[in-house]
């Protein structure tokens, strides 16, 4: 496991932590303050501070981490659901260790479902 760095939450977590998902070299949790009805964090064992440092990873490892991604959300249930990575802290980042937002709700995935059909149908 690549070593822990200093002070940093998730390092921990993917330490200590218990896992929704494990997969090799990531794992899942579900995020303490969910915004969606099922909201999970996909975290990379690596420590990068960020998607700006994709590069770190070499494309088998980057291949597998989005495999993963979709893997999870699917062993949990969700079809329909959005994926997302804060990118610095004015585009909301507040933990700097790469994550990934999985936001699955199934209600407001079929509204969003009516209105994108009613836009298309004008
Ligand atoms: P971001 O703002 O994109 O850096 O996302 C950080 C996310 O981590 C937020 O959605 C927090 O609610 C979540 N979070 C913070 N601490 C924990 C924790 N101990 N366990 C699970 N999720 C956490
Ligand atoms: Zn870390």
């Amino acid at each position: 496991m690549p070593s822990r760095h200093e002070d940093c939450l998730f390092c921990d977590i993917v330490r200590e932590g218990s896992y929704v998902a494990k997969g090799k070299g990531f794992v899942a949790i579900y995020d303490i303050n969910p915004k969606a009805q099922t909201h999970l964090l996909i975290i990379p064992e690596r420590h990068v501070e960020s998607f700006r440092d994709i590069a770190e990873f070499p494309a088998s490892e980057a291949k597998r981490m989005l495999d993963f991604i979709a893997d999870t959300a699917r062993e949990v249930g969700l079809t329909d659901y959005q994926v997302q990575t804060n990118v610095g802290r004015s585009a909301g980042q507040t933990i700097f260790h790469l994550h990934w937002h999985v936001l699955g709700d199934v209600e407001s995935n079929l509204e969003r479902h009516d209105v994108m059909t009613a836009v298309t149908e004008l």
